[in-house]
């Protein structure tokens, strides 16, 4: 559906404005959830609604948003059952247009620290993880310029600069769990059962565009990057497979997987050739299938064993 060019909307009522604004306090809609809304407006059964129903009332919703900036895209779940999921976006955000608007500039600060974590710190050509525990999200509390030696130097693609960021102070560990399970009912985040936390599909959604021009280096196509995509359905991919070969930069889905071999003549890396063995993973499971954790989850819970690769040594297979 990304392909077509809206006409004007045509015929705009009060049951398309309701649709919208039930869409828009949501932020997010599966096609089970936007069969409900258009029942409960209609007065039928959900299963009186057919896909083609929601199909047009996605059509109107977006070309209704539209003119202001806004609009509706969708994607596929990357893990269970990969189930496609709409979003109502504004495709020029960045986090603190999307994530913060309600938020201090305080806390606006440490989600960007926080997306640092996800997408720098733990996200590197040996693990690239792409998720944060408890630990690691605690750990990003305090700016990196409030401690005296300041090693760090600003991000120079920080728009509020360095005068502002003097005067950004930590959040205490409690206010840093109270953000995050915020950030999780409103759907930016997601909370793993192994306790990681992930960018939700509305945040990769909204974000695609910030999230490449922040992390992605536009000369460098063809080596590692930060931010890759699923060689399937060419969207981001924060958890799935990666191709063995270390240097390789081919990634997908799991749930884009079964179609995708079926259309290629032999399970290899469609760049390298390599012999695709499904158990090299991005996402929490770059961590959480290596035998080291493994062992010691057997003994206890370890949950603050994700490290980015700086400082892991000793456990490659
Ligand atoms: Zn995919
Ligand atoms: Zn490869």
């Amino acid at each position: 559906m990304d392909d077509w060019q809206p006409p004007l909307p045509a015929g705009y009522n009060d049951h398309n404005r309701a649709f919208l604004q039930a869409f828009m306090a949501r932020g997010t809609l599966t096609l089970a959830e936007g069969k409900g809304i258009i029942a409960a407006l209609q007065g039928v059964n959900p299963s009186d609604v057919t896909n083609q129903d929601f199909a047009n009332a996605i059509k109107t919703a977006r070309e209704a948003v539209e003119p202001l900036d806004y609009d509706i895209r969708n994607t596929r779940r990357q893990t269970g059952n990969g189930e496609r999921i709409w979003a109502f976006i504004n495709a020029h955000s960045d986090p603190t247009t999307a994530l913060a608007t309600i938020r201090s500039p305080d806390e606006v600060a440490y989600i960007k620290r926080l997306l640092d974590a996800m997408f720098e710190t733990y996200n590197t050509p040996r693990m690239e993880v792409m998720a944060v525990g408890e630990a690691e999200a605690l750990k990003v509390s305090r700016p990196p310029g409030n401690r005296e030696s300041n090693a760090h130097t600003q991000r120079a693609d920080n728009d509020e600069g360095g005068s502002q960021a003097a005067a950004i102070r930590a959040l205490k560990h409690s206010e840093v769990l109270s953000l995050l399970s915020s950030l999780v009912a409103e759907g930016w985040l997601e909370k793993s059962q192994e306790g990681y936390y992930t960018l939700s599909p509305r945040s990769l959604l909204e974000l695609w565009s910030w999230l490449v021009a922040t992390y992605n280096d536009p000369d460098s196509e063809d080596e590692w990057q930060h931010i890759k995509f699923c060689e399937s359905c060419k969207e981001i991919v924060t958890d799935g497979q990666r191709c063995s070969e270390a240097t390789c930069t081919i990634r997908l889905h799991d749930v884009c997987e079964d179609g995708y071999w079926r259309t290629q003549q032999e399970r290899k890396c469609p760049k390298c050739k390599t012999p695709w063995d499904g158990s090299h993973f991005v996402g929490e499971r770059a961590i959480t299938s290596r035998s080291g954790f493994q062992r010691g989850r057997a003994g206890r819970r370890r949950q603050s064993n994700v490290r980015g690769g700086e400082d892991e040594d000793g456990e490659e297979e």
